[in-house]
């Protein structure tokens, strides 16, 4: 269940919002869904993506359901306060492959009156929280946990589960590498 209007929207004040969850969650087309309901109000946005992830497309925001937006590749979060000129939003997909630093960078951003719409897995394949999303769960004035559904049993899921052998936290991939699960049926299989 989603917020149509946060509390913030209109004023001139900055603020975080936080969109977390499992794969295939909808994450990304509800990161998707704000920025064009911003555009749609002429309002200028700076989308960002961690370089490692380039499936689908290399300088689009793509979400499993085909839906596109261009953005731009970095690598360290110090990079999108160079790249900032002025936008009312800055918006970061796959937030959970940045360095720390992005915590004070999305303060800073909030600090100069920016909209910052943050999304990206809250937990990695083994369930534990991923990288600086805990931190950035913590400064947001919204949070959104968004769920999938389990491919075993139905219920809401929010452990994504890994199929694929290889380990390491770090292994981009959509359907034929993860599946979410609910916690009950992830925790019947050992990891
Ligand atoms: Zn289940």
């Amino acid at each position: 269940m989603f917020l149509e209007q946060f509390p913030g929207e209109g004023r001139q004040h900055g603020w975080i919002e936080v969109i977390c969850g499992s794969m295939f969650s909808g994450k990304t087309e509800e990161l998707l869904r704000r920025i064009k309901r911003a555009e749609f109000a002429n309002q200028k946005v700076l989308l960002v993506k961690p370089k490692i992830d380039n499936r689908y497309s290399d300088n689009n925001v793509v979400s499993h359901q085909g839906s596109a937006l261009a953005s731009k590749l970095i690598e360290n979060s110090s990079e999108i306060i160079s790249l900032w000129s002025n936008e009312k939003i800055v918006a970061i997909d796959e937030a959970q492959f940045f360095d720390s630093g992005i915590v004070s960078v999305c303060n800073q951003l909030a600090a100069k009156g920016v909209r910052v719409i943050i999304a990206g897995l809250d937990m990695d394949y083994q369930g534990t929280p991923f990288g600086p999303i805990p931190d950035l769960l913590a400064i947001a004035e919204y949070v959104t946990k968004v769920h999938a559904i389990c491919l075993s049993c139905g219920n809401l899921a929010q452990f994504s589960h890994r199929t694929a052998s290889e380990t390491g936290q770090v292994l981009v991939g959509a359907v034929e590498k993860y599946q979410p699960l609910c916690r009950s049926c992830y925790n019947k299989i050992s990891h």
